[in-house]
């Protein structure tokens, strides 16, 4: 499901219902996908306990790759429409 960082809530773009973090939800997926997310210490709060932590950030030296099992150094609006292609092409051919 859509979480988000306290950035998103405090746009207006999402309930506060959806916040991960020290002050949000605190979440233990299989798989975390944190896209655009710089890794404050009060996000991670909130999701570190994830068991696979992917995280795609444009800055090289954001520290959600400290605690990312795997990352991508690059432009979420690129990366994220390439893997719903990848995810709905295999549904497909399923
Ligand atoms: C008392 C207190 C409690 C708080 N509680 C929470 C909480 O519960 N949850 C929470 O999340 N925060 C909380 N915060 C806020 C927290 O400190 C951070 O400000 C917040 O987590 C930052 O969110 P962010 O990583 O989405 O945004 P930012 O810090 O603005 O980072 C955005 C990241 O996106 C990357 N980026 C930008 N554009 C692209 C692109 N096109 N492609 C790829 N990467 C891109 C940037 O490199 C950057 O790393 C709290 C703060 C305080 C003081």
């Amino acid at each position: 499901m859509v979480a988000v960082s306290r950035a998103c809530v405090d746009a207006g773009w999402i309930s506060a219902a959806h916040q991960v973090g020290q002050t949000g939800k605190t979440v233990s997926p299989k798989v975390y996908l944190a896209f655009g997310i710089s890794g404050a210490i009060q996000h991670l709060e909130g999701m570190r306990g994830a068991e696979t932590i992917i995280a795609v950030n444009s800055d090289p030296t954001a520290p959600i790759f400290d605690v990312a099992d795997m990352g991508i150094v690059g432009d979420l609006l690129v990366i994220l429409p390439m893997l719903v292609e990848a995810i709905e092409g295999n549904h497909r051919s399923n």
